[in-house]
């Protein structure tokens, strides 16, 4: 919509925003502050003394926070790159609700848009990071190279609630945490995309693809463009809020899958950085739980938290859950150093789950706990069906994340169907914990 060129009535920006009113309360500990109409803007309120600055523009394509018919959303995050807490990504929502109603009430009357609504700042832009042809030309290229894939990954990039200790954007990570959205339009386009692969799953995964407001839309999107199931990687601790777990249910999505790092809050909150989140993802649990979506608990072995893992089965048992698989962590940058201060070996991994009920998933599958006699029959024949493909974003995978397969997987017959190891695990451990199966026959017992 383009801009009017009329000058606006003093407070057109509170009668927008009705019943939201300056003074107000927006979420439990929230209020609006000061509503200024020329440049357009909102100061949410929040404990203490918190204060986050929201800007409309008029709408013109560019990549915003969210858009309603006419308006393009932003905040401002102080300092620049830090990602809002879940209870300040709450009130924004209830903020960009309003304005969309607002927007809708007044719009079709009269708009009387200001003229001092012209496009935001840069600094105030998300970084247009999707580059459209080279998404659908990359997914084209697997799809040609690897046929129809089972499911699809859809990277949403949204501020994450944690900043876990290994992550790429955790403290001590390589890159800054998201400070703002992908775009509705680009994650349509995306959704669109993928659904022309044909798959049946369409997994949203991304930093934190709860604190993105359109998450329920794009999901009945999914959906109406022909996915059959809808699951969400999600950190958890946003499905214990009012309605939240309920809406992602209604929406469409069939499971959530979260992860535990450790079987008390001291571990879990050490890993993740945040004082609290064991409570709250419990929480979450319980409200998928009782909001009918199904829930896949995830862990990662980390040298803090090995000691930790077999506890998770008896608290999964707790809740009524399946106990968590347990994944490899990956490098977040070429650094070895980095890596050996949160990557355990294999060895110590396996020991520390030796007499719980703990499956690994995406480490090598010739480790002992994998490659029992019995079981080595079954990855044979998973090794030999083709694989199940979920595609991620293309963006390129660096070196040091990508999957390595040393010199003994030449010879193993779980080589299609491996995760593999990383050259900086190979670099730091060597290669002979792995035992690679042969083609026919057992494997070779291991030491
Ligand atoms: S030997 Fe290599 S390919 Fe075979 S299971 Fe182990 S890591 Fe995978």
């Amino acid at each position: 919509m383009t801009p009017a060129t009329r000058r606006p009535r003093a407070g057109w920006l509170a009668r927008l925003l009705r019943p939201l009113r300056p003074g107000g309360a927006v979420t439990p500990g929230w209020t609006v502050g000061a509503v200024r109409d020329d440049p357009p803007a909102i100061d949410l309120h929040g404990p203490g003394g918190a204060v986050l600055p929201v800007r409309l523009a008029a709408r013109d394509g560019r990549p915003a926070y969210a858009v309603t018919r006419s308006f393009a959303v932003y905040y401002v995050a102080d300092p620049p790159g830090r990602p809002l807490g879940p209870d300040a990504e709450t009130a924004l929502r209830a903020v960009v609700a309003a304005v969309a109603a607002g927007d809708e009430r007044l719009g079709r009357r009269s708009p009387r848009l200001p003229e001092s609504l012209r496009p935001a700042p840069r600094a105030l832009l998300h970084d247009p990071t999707l580059d459209r042809d080279a998404y659908r030309a990359a997914v084209r290229e697997l799809v040609r190279r690897e046929g129809r894939p089972a499911g699809v990954v859809l990277t949403v990039d949204s501020p994450c609630d944690l900043r876990c200790s290994f992550c790429t954007r955790g403290a001590g990570g390589i890159v800054p945490p998201h400070q703002t959205l992908s775009t509705v339009d680009d994650l349509r386009f995306q959704v669109e995309t993928l659904a022309a692969t044909g798959a049946e799953t369409l997994d949203f995964g991304g930093d934190e693809p709860m604190s993105h407001p359109a998450l329920p839309r794009l999901v009945r999107f999914a959906r109406r463009r022909g996915f059959r199931r809808v699951t969400v990687a999600t950190a958890g601790v946003r499905l214990g809020e009012p309605g939240v777990a309920a809406a992602l249910a209604a929406a469409g999505v069939e499971q959530v899958r979260v992860p535990l790092y450790g079987s008390t809050a001291r571990v879990h909150d050490a890993v993740t950085g945040v004082p609290g989140s064991f409570r709250r993802t419990l929480a979450g649990l319980r409200a998928a739980r009782a909001a009918g979506l199904d829930v896949e608990l995830r862990t990662v072995a980390l040298r803090d938290n090995l000691d930790s893992l077999p506890g998770l089965e008896r608290l999964a048992a707790r809740l009524a859950l399946d106990p968590p698989s347990v994944g490899q962590v990956a490098p977040r940058s070429d650094d070895p150093e980095d890596f050996r201060r949160n990557a355990p070996a294999y060895t110590a991994v396996v020991r520390a789950l030796h007499h719980s009920r703990l499956q690994l998933a995406g480490f090598p599958l010739c480790l002992r706990r994998l490659a029992s006699p019995a079981d080595s029959d079954r990855r044979r024949a998973e090794a030999r069906a083709r694989p199940l493909r979920a595609f991620r974003s293309p963006d390129p995978t660096p070196p040091w994340r990508a999957p390595h397969y040393p010199p003994p997987c030449r010879r193993c017959a779980l080589r299609p169907a491996c995760p593999g190891t990383y050259a900086l695990y190979v670099a730091l451990h060597g290669d002979a914990e792995l035992r690679p199966v042969p083609r026919a026959g057992r494997p070779k017992p291991h030491p």
